[in-house]
């Protein structure tokens, strides 16, 4: 166990909704009302077409892992944790995730595995969605 704190999300106005539904066990992706197009991470204008037109869906909880890595040295307050993996999972909302892969070996992970978020609590608030195997 490290002493040294963990970096934690700050919300600001664009994710305070993303974060706030984390704390309820919920994933929520945005989208734009006009071009259609999933978007992630949390913003005011949409990345393709910069409209200002966006909404909240959300998301299944699944995912296909894009690719991975496997952490075996860490920055001093994640060493306690090591070996794990941390991965960019596809979303069938149509955005990509930097995430963690947990609930199994890390030997067991591979690309195209089917996963399923999950969120670890963090602070008052924030928790972080992870994703693991699904049975
Ligand atoms: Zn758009």
């Amino acid at each position: 166990m490290s002493d040294i704190e963990r970096p934690a999300p700050q919300p600001d106005a664009d994710s305070a909704p993303f974060w706030a539904a984390t704390l309820e066990g919920v994933l929520l992706v945005q989208s734009c009302l006009d071009c259609e197009r999933g978007i992630y991470y949390p913003r005011s204008v949409c990345p393709f077409c910069m409209s200002e037109n966006l909404t909240w869906n959300l998301a299944s909880g699944r995912a296909i892992i894009n690719t991975f890595t496997i952490v075996h040295k860490a920055p001093p307050a994640f060493a306690g944790e090591v070996p794990y993996v941390v991965a960019l999972v596809d979303l069938p909302e149509g955005v990509r995730m930097l995430t963690r892969i947990v609930g199994c070996e890390v030997g067991d992970v591979h690309i195209g595995m089917d996963v399923e978020v999950e969120f670890s609590p963090l602070t008052d608030v924030a928790a972080l969605p992870y994703f693991h195997p699904v049975a």
